[in-house]
Formats: structure tokens, C-alpha cells, sequence
């Protein structure tokens, strides 16, 4: 509650940006934290931070959890920032268990998960992981024409004393705390999810270019009207992704010159079509060009592929130490799937990955009124300890 009211809203809600003066507000803060706990304190390049309990092998790669604290611009309190605060209690909770863990255990930040200031987001997990050039985050532009360097250099001078470390240092396992995002473990009951892989996405722009005309005198016959072309290839696209699992929205809709009395010359519209199975998402993101070029009457168009990300299984022996975990506790858990898109998705590349997720009311999320129960966070918390005291063990 502390860290939510750091660009917290008039709705309850929370707006804070990656690299935004709220941001670094919400960094100094958990760096009094990391104080307060002994924890030493890191940052990297792209300015994730990371908070360092030390173990008895110092130099063995540290067991890592945590998540983000930017925010939509209409977010709420619990996304990405649960996974942080959760990891600061596993670790105090492990610190006055008396346990000493061999491997270092350490909380991390990842900079930017969001991406609605600077898109797409995961840029620190991904320039970390080295799965996306750091020259090409860097040029990235927010809405007021600022860079991602700038914006992340003033953040660096912030903090002139935090050691700085290279980016893709070896981990043995990272394990992300998070919030269901969706109404599954609430509707179950169960308060521990135990995430057995994240579902895929393929992202498109479809440009869709007619010709203007008078609305009254240009005969219908001779029209290259954009708009009634892009509705038809929406519509067919519709019809045929209507199957079991499938998600495919149409969220982004540009219509010109978008004036009542004039034929649409120019449509530009997005296509996020989402799909557990990695060879089905293949096959549907694959037909979308066919049935764009079918439908696309007397007007041409052009199907652009802009993002793909691969859906993916974490890997069994953490999800078992996930539920051994909470089982040895008296937790019900239950496997799920995550719909939506994490960090841990660029870490699964670098060493093993798990989450764990917490039902949250009613799968509200990315909204203001996002809300957890307190003894559902503490549950998974404490799942969370006995996962990270037994990885670093
Ligand atoms: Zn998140």
C-alpha cells in the first residue's frame, strides 16, 4: 500500500511509468527497504535493480525473484509490484527463519515490463537476456519524443552509488510472483497457481488503401472504399478464429480522412491473435495474410508481422518444487496457464523459470480497480520462501 501510493491515482488506482520521476520515487523506496534488511543493492545498464542476500558460496549464481514496478497509466497497485514486495518478505521471512542459504538469494526489478511509456516493454528483462539489441532499445521514443537513453540516463545519475553489473549474469533459477490477471484461481477457490507455461502471441498491422470520393455522387460500383474492405477481412477472420482457446482482438482501428462525407481512402488496424499452443498459433497466424489478400475487394492491402513471442512450458522440476513447496505447507495449488505476458517469458531462455499466481478479484487487472486479498498475497508469499530457501539450498 506504501509503494501504490507512490503515482497513485484519484480512483485508487496506480500511474507509474517506467523511468518517470515516480518511478525513481517508487526505486528509493525499495532501496530504504534493501537497507533496512541488509540487503546489498545492484543496478545494470538498463537499469534493473536487484537487491542481494548473501549466501555461504558467494560467487555461486544467485537464486532471483521478482517482477516490475511501472504500471499502465490506469493500473493498479498489484501488478508486477506483488512480485517485488513478495520478494522482499520471502527474504526477510527466511533471514529470521535462521536458514542461511548457500546461494545468494536476490529480488530484481525488471525496468520497463509495461511498455506504455516506452513500446514494447520487457526491456529489461530483454536487454538482460539479450533477446532484443540494446541500440534498438535505446532509440525507442515515448509520446513526447523523449529517447529511452535519456529517460534512462537521468535515472542512472539518480542513483550515483549503486554498483553496476553487467547484464546476463549467470542465475540458477528465477521464480516471478504475480497476480492471475484473470478470474480462474478466484472462480476455483484455490489461492496458489502454480504457472505451467505462458500462452503465445503473434502481433500484426494490417494496412488496408482504397480511393476517396464524393459520399453522394461516386457510384457504389466504382468505389475503393478501405473501410468496407477492412471490415470484411475482420469479419472472415472472425468466422475462422472462432474455435475453442483462440483470442483475437482488434484493439487498434485507424480510419482516413475519418470525415462523415467522404469514402475512406486508408484504414490501418492491429491484429493480436493469442493461442496456448505453440503449432495452432502458427497455423492461425499464418492464414491471416490469405484471408486479408481474400477479402480485400477492389483495395490492396499489406499484412505486416510486427511481434512474435513463442507460447512456452516452464520446466518441470520448478513447478514441482513450486507445489512440493506449497504441499509441505498445506497450500491447495493448481496448474495454470498465463494468458498474459511476463518477464519470466524472456528469463525461461536464460536459466530455469517458474511463477507462482495469486487470484485476484474477479481477473480484474491493467485497471484501477484491481484488488487482492491480503491472506491470498500472504499464501502465496509464503510459497514463495520455502521455493527460493529450497532453490538457494
Ligand atoms: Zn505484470
Amino acid at each position: 500500500m506504501k509503494l501504490a501510493r507512490i503515482g497513485g491515482t484519484e480512483n485508487d488506482g496506480v500511474c507509474r511509468l517506467a523511468l518517470t520521476d515516480e518511478e525513481i520515487e517508487a526505486r528509493r523506496l525499495l532501496i530504504t527497504w534493501a537497507d533496512e534488511i541488509g540487503l546489498s543493492v545492484y543496478t545494470d545498464d538498463i537499469s534493473n535493480l536487484f537487491f542481494c542476500l548473501e549466501g555461504t558460496e558467494t560467487d555461486a549464481p544467485p537464486v532471483v525473484t521478482g517482477s516490475h514496478i511501472d504500471s499502465q497509466p490506469t493500473g493498479g497497485k498489484f501488478d508486477g509490484a506483488f512480485g517485488v514486495v513478495a520478494g522482499f518478505e520471502a527474504i526477510q521471512a527466511i533471514q529470521e527463519s535462521g536458514v542461511v542459504p548457500t546461494k545468494p538469494i536476490e529480488i530484481v526489478v525488471w525496468m520497463n515490463e509495461e511498455g506504455s511509456r516506452f513500446s514494447p516493454g520487457m526491456m529489461g528483462s530483454e536487454a538482460f537476456t539479450g533477446r532484443r539489441p540494446m541500440e534498438q532499445i535505446l532509440e525507442v521514443k515515448d509520446v513526447n519524443g523523449i529517447r529511452t537513453v535519456e529517460a534512462l540516463e537521468k535515472t542512472l545519475a539518480m542513483f550515483p552509488n549503486i554498483k553496476r553489473r553487467s547484464l546476463g549474469f549467470p542465475m540458477t533459477a528465477f521464480i516471478e510472483a504475480h497476480i492471475e490477471q484473470g478470474p480462474i484461481l478466484e472462480e476455483l477457490g484455490v489461492p496458489v497457481g502454480v504457472v505451467t507455461g505462458i500462452q503465445g502471441s503473434r502481433r500484426f498491422r494490417v494496412r488496408v488503401t482504397g480511393d476517396e470520393g464524393h459520399a453522394g455522387t461516386l457510384p457504389m460500383s466504382d468505389r475503393k472504399d478501405a473501410l468496407f474492405s477492412a471490415l470484411e477481412m475482420i469479419g472472415a477472420m472472425r468466422q475462422a478464429f472462432d474455435t475453442d482457446q483462440v483470442k483475437f482482438t482488434t484493439g487498434l482501428f485507424q480510419v482516413s480522412p475519418n470525415v462523415p462525407s467522404v469514402v475512406p481512402s486508408n484504414v490501418l488496424f492491429s491484429i493480436d491473435i493469442r493461442h496456448p499452443d505453440g503449432q495452432t498459433l502458427k497455423r492461425l497466424g499464418n492464414a491471416i495474410s490469405g484471408l486479408c489478400e481474400e477479402n480485400r475487394g477492389p483495395c490492396a492491402v499489406e499484412v505486416m508481422e510486427i511481434a512474435t513471442s513463442d507460447s512456452l512450458e516452464f520446466p518441470n522440476e520448478i513447478r514441482a518444487c513450486i507445489s512440493n513447496s506449497a504441499q509441505e505447507l498445506g497450500i491447495e495449488n493448481k496448474p495454470i496457464l498465463s494468458m498474459a505476458g511476463h518477464d519470466a517469458r524472456q528469463l525461461h531462455y536464460h536459466c530455469p523459470t517458474g511463477m507462482i499466481f495469486s487470484p485476484c478479484e474477479e481477473g480484474i487487472s491493467h485497471n484501477e480497480a484491481e484488488n487482492c486479498e491480503p491472506s491470498d498475497l500472504a499464501t502465496v508469499t509464503r510459497v514463495l520462501a520455502v521455493t527460493l530457501a529450497k532453490l538457494a539450498s
